[in-house]
């Protein structure tokens, strides 16, 4: 038979690769913007029309090509960048693997020009869709300009699936300013349609944040200080009382690379606790230097996550650096916390891996059954022994390979009946913990943790099963949202939906709901979706978590009753009851522990 396989025609590969490195309008500033920066550029410009639609333009003064290197930048896999395997150890450029020119060119009229300090006259190449159109010498200046223009004229379906000018224009700013943030000492400028945006000269961090957000900034920053022997530390964190309720300004950047990291995320978060008020969210600029040998960059095509070697280290250096300037800078009430469990490392990460929990529904559970409307839970008869459920139960600290399994047929659930209720001896102890004695002896539960626990799986329900619960407004609410948020609502609209959220406004020209999930009361609202948008924001890509259960994990968290509230006896009994019906009731959707039991054998020890 005749043989089958024949490599791809190279315009044809590029358009492959393009499909990775370029997603977007924004992609390509990137990449052109961080070309710049590895040719040493020290004034970059960025123009744009059309949110890149029509045309993105990075002008930069740095070393400038050879004709020869100029028309070897669109090859793939050219580089100047690395020689060998050995070099990715030790990468110091942005760019390495030699696509974003191929595959720029690939999908786009490109314009290059490009001149070395000491060549008389430069080079302009034009290139359409991988084909080279022109090449000629010419007079410039020293540097180089690339100018993009009707990017996915040749990929239709990429085109149409670019959103509207508004969200792809705030794509490319949020690109901009991770770069101009990152190399405060060089010059940026950038212009859309004709006016200036920014313009920020040489500078230094702080100033340079003062220049990209605006001059209040600077008395919000407290600066952050801290060299080990694996990480060198600076730039600043916000003071909590200006924190927003809307999604801080957040940056990582390791070797002035803006990266994304949810586990470092989670250090700062941590450092801040009982600081921000429900629902802010600390901003930070923090700038991480490691030896490049310690860590992976090459893990994803577009290289905004990094696999760092001592992950773990890194955590605690940095939670205690941002506790300590809190600290120091008085904005802390005190230095010493009392140790709280919620700051330890979550179990996700325990084993650096994240395993998302697994969720089996069930579905003949209704939680709206015997709902109070505005309730915060809701009450169940179920009949079963509960106090069984502990039985065995002898190792208080849940994992993920906890052993026990618990029933949840509701039909068989009964935690007390109505003789029982008054021999429950259960009590609610600093707002937070409800303690409850059983024959075996104590559980501790986290009331929070437990309500988390018992919304989440009750969302996951309505999502999975499909089943919208609304109450419908008398008055419509109007809430007021950036662009950006609005455009993750929309990717959300349906998912909303079968919680109970209905839209009769989701548009760039405003949101109004009239009717919203049974149970939640109106003034939380705004709360429950600021939380949502800025979760999802922090959604990690590449980790399988599904975009309900992100939903639903975002609703438990802002509707759960928080510490600090006083629980009276029904609520609790209530809290119990549905903490054990649920399907995983030992941890939260975050896998923290919900409860913990001390045996009475514990108990006994103890006095021996
Ligand atoms: P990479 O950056 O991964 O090497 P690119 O496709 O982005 O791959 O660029 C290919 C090569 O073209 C670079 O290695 C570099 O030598 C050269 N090049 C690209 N942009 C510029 C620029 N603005 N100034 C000087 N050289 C450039
Ligand atoms: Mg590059």
């Amino acid at each position: 038979m005749a043989d089958r396989i024949q490599l791809l025609p190279d315009h044809v590969a590029n358009q492959i690769a393009a499909g990775e490195v370029v997603q977007r309008p924004a992609s390509v500033v990137k990449e052109l913007m961080e070309n710049a920066i590895d040719a040493e550029a020290d004034k970059i410009q960025l123009i744009i029309k059309d949110a890149g639609k029509t045309l993105i333009q990075v002008v930069d003064n740095g070393r400038g090509m050879s004709t020869t290197d100029a028309r070897m930048s669109f090859e793939r896999h050219a580089t100047s960048k690395i020689k060998d395997a050995n070099d990715l150890f030790k990468i110091q450029t942005k760019g390495f693997r030699g696509e974003a020119l191929a595959s720029i060119a690939a999908i786009a009229h490109v314009e290059m020009k490009t001149k070395q300090q000491d060549d008389e006259l430069g080079t302009l190449i034009l290139i359409e869709g991988s084909e080279i159109k022109d090449q000629t010498l010419t007079a410039c200046v020293n540097g180089t300009s690339v100018a993009v223009k009707n990017l996915f004229y040749n990929v239709p379906a990429r085109r149409n699936f670019l959103k509207s000018d508004a969200v792809e224009l705030r794509h490319i700013i949020d690109e901009f300013h991770r770069v101009a943030l990152a190399h405060p000492h060089l010059e940026f400028h950038m212009h859309h349609n004709n006016s200036e945006l920014f313009n920020l000269p040489k500078s230094n961090h702080r100033q340079r944040i003062v220049n990209v957000f605006g001059g209040k900034t600077n008395e919000k920053l407290v600066p952050i200080e801290e060299q080990t022997q694996i990480v060198k530390l600076s730039g600043f964190v916000g003071k909590p009382e200006f924190a927003k309720r809307t999604r801080g300004e957040q940056f990582f950047f390791v070797n002035d690379r803006f990266i994304k990291s949810s586990y470092l995320n989670h250090a700062v978060n941590s450092a801040f606790e009982g600081l921000l008020r429900d629902g802010s969210h600390a901003s930070y600029f923090i700038f991480l230097e490691v030896d490049p040998s310690t860590i992976d960059v090459n893990i994803h095509p577009t290289k905004t996550e990094i696999k760092f070697e001592d992950e773990h280290s890194l955590y605690s250096i940095l939670r205690s650096c941002v506790k300590h300037s809190l600290g120091q800078f008085n904005v802390a009430p005190a230095l010493d916390f009392e140790r709280d469990s919620s700051m330890d490392t979550p179990y996700a990460y325990q084993g650096k891996s994240i395993n998302a929990p697994k969720i089996e529904v069930d579905h003949n559970y209704n939680p709206f059954t015997q709902e109070k409307t505005g309730g915060s839970f809701q009450k169940r008869n179920t009949d079963a022994n509960w106090e069984s459920l502990y039985v065995g139960l002898k190792d208080n600290t849940p994992s993920e390979g906890s052993s026990f399994t618990i029933e949840s047929d509701p039909e068989n659930l009964k935690f007390f009946d109505d003789q029982h209720k008054k021999e429950l001896k259960a009590f609610q102890i600093h707002n937070k913990y409800i303690v409850n004695a059983i024959k075996s002896g104590l559980v501790v539960i986290d009331q929070n943790r437990a309500h988390q626990r018992i919304l989440y799986e009750s969302f996951l329900e309505q999502l999975t099963i499909k089943e919208a619960v609304s109450q419908q407004l008398l008055f419509p609410i109007k809430l007021k949202f950036n662009t950006i948020e609005i455009a993750t609502l929309e990717g959300m609209k349906d998912q909303l939906g079968l919680t109970g959220f209905q839209f009769s406004e989701l548009s760039q020209e405003g949101v109004e709901l009239s009717g919203i999930p049974i149970g939640i009361e109106e003034k939380n609202i705004e709360d429950v979706l600021f939380s949502l948008i800025k979760d999802t924001d922090n959604q990690i890509p590449g980790v399988d978590f599904s975009q309900n259960d992100l939903i639903a994990k975002s609703m438990a968290k802002s509707l759960s009753i928080k510490a600090g509230t006083s629980l009276g006896y029904e609520e609790m009994e209530h809290l119990i009851n549905s903490l054990f019906a649920c399907k995983e009731p030992e941890l939260t959707p975050d896998f923290k522990k919900t409860f913990v039991t001390i045996s009475s054998d514990e108990l006994q020890n103890k006095f021996s």
